[in-house]
């Protein structure tokens, strides 16, 4: 199957997910995530009319992105980094992102106002949650994460627009455990959402290529797909 037929085949499911689970028609943004994925890739993806993509290593991501902007310098691209961020990794990050979707400490936000300040952009951010026992990543103490919105909320970090919740399920089988950290993150944001509402932070980034569809169903608005647009990733290659 070509990159072409399986974002047709996925934009179909998408669709198909939002009618069952009694949500508006394209309530649900596709994000290709393209990670040990080469350049030329990438740009048949974007001749196929995806803009929106997710790298989660800043090193790759440079490299690729850069390269992608300039070939098409009439396209709004955008790229979203989905891995954990180390610290010194930030003032990259920042240059070729248009949104951070792992931000999972409160120091992060101080590196990501201090190096977006130095080059005067407002970069787009979602709080990292961490919702199943098997995954490592994200917030894991609540406390933490009210100091953040609060700091967001009083406009501390000028350069900083949060937008909402990212999560990853569990690597499990059992749909169960899955639904359960999809609807953990819904309820957290419905909770935050109304405790800081000052803030939009509407934006449910959950779901993967084995478990959009669950995750639709629980309100997602972001969907990451990698294995299903690009096929198998090639770890040996990197
Ligand atoms: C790699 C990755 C994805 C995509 O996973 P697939 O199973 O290939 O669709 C989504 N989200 C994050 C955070 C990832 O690292």
């Amino acid at each position: 199957m070509s990159i072409k037929e399986n974002l047709a085949e996925i934009k179909d499911k998408i669709s198909k997910a939002e009618a069952k689970a009694g949500r508006t028609p394209d309530s649900v943004k596709l994000m290709a995530v393209s990670k040990f994925h080469t350049l030329e890739e990438v740009q048949e993806a974007v001749n196929c009319g995806q803009l929106l993509f997710g790298e989660n290593r800043i090193q790759e991501a440079e490299k690729k992105f850069s390269a992608l902007y300039e070939q098409n310098p009439d396209k709004n691209i955008e790229l979203h980094i989905i891995g954990q961020l180390q610290t010194n990794k930030v003032k990259s990050a920042v240059k070729i992102a248009s949104c951070i979707e792992s931000v999972d400490r409160y120091s992060l936000l101080e590196e990501i106002e201090k190096q977006c300040s130095k080059i005067d952009k407002v970069i787009n951010i979602l709080f990292e949650i961490h919702t199943g026992e098997e995954s490592k990543s994200g917030f894991t103490s609540e406390e933490e994460l009210i100091k953040a919105l609060s700091a967001c909320e009083t406009g501390i970090f000028p350069h900083i627009c949060p937008k909402g919740f990212m999560t990853m399920a569990p690597f499990t089988e059992d749909e169960k455990l899955i639904r359960k950290s999809f609807t953990t993150l819904r309820e957290l944001a419905t909770k935050l959402q109304k405790q800081f509402n000052k803030l939009d932070l509407s934006e449910l980034s959950m779901g993967m290529s084995g478990d959009f569809v669950l995750a639709i169903d629980e309100g997602s608005t972001l969907v990451r797909i990698g294995t299903s647009i690009f096929g198998q990733r090639d770890y040996t290659n990197k």
